[in-house]
């Protein structure tokens, strides 16, 4: 199937339905190392994201990036707002306007990466959602180089995102609100990171439907 405008449709719809699915459980993990407002937070920005790309949905894949980061921007407050509208922005910037090949998913995912991590400064391990990214970035790279194809780098890429969330629980966090516990954030998962896992699922899915 190609990796094209509807593909990043069907994935930015389909995060829209399983945030809001989630919305109690990442409010719930967020009250537990935060303020408890990141299943608001995301359930919000992606119903805004949803409605602004039914009014006019564009024709390429950095065209439907783009709106999805400019929304986020908008109308998502705290960390995560700024964080995954950067990562949107800077996914958009690296993908292409015709269909997306294997190397081109990567650049996708690696632009995403980039852009949460110029803004938040944060690294692999200070238990945010770049645990979950960078693994995804890391195996889809893999997945890539090794010739698989554009479904199978996405694939790698839920994967990855899937085992780096579930490791920051034994994780203490070092950026953002969860680092004011100190060791108390430790045996907590980020909610930053299992958001973006769900998403990232969403991605893969969305190419196989
Ligand atoms: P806030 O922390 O302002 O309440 P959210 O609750 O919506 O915002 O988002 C919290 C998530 O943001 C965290 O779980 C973490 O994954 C992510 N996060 C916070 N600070 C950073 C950072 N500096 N770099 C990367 N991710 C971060
Ligand atoms: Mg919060």
């Amino acid at each position: 199937m190609a990796i094209d405008a509807s593909w990043a449709l069907r994935w930015v719809g389909a995060s829209q339905e399983v945030l809001a699915e989630n919305r109690e459980h990442l409010i719930d993990l967020d009250r537990q190392i935060g303020d408890g407002d990141h299943g608001e937070n995301m359930d919000r920005g992606f119903t805004a994201v949803a409605k602004a790309l039914a009014d006019q949905p564009p024709e390429d894949v950095p065209g439907v990036l783009k709106v999805v980061a400019k929304t986020l921007m908008s109308t998502v407050g705290g960390a995560a707002g700024p964080l995954y509208g950067t990562a949107f922005l800077r996914a958009a910037k690296a993908a292409p306007e015709g269909d997306l090949d294997s190397q081109d998913v990567v650049a996708l995912l690696a632009g995403a990466l980039e852009g949460i991590q110029a803004r938040g400064k944060a690294e692999s391990g200070d238990k945010t959602m770049v645990d979950a990214w960078a693994p995804a970035v890391a195996a889809a790279r893999a997945a890539a180089d090794e010739g698989c194809s554009p479904e199978e780098v996405l694939d790698a890429a839920a994967t990855g995102a899937a085992e780096g969330a579930a490791a920051t629980e034994p994780l203490q966090a070092r950026k953002g609100r969860a680092s004011y516990l100190g060791e108390r954030s430790i045996g907590h998962l980020d909610p930053g990171a299992v958001s973006s896992s769900l998403i990232l699922t969403e991605a893969a899915r969305a190419a196989s439907a």
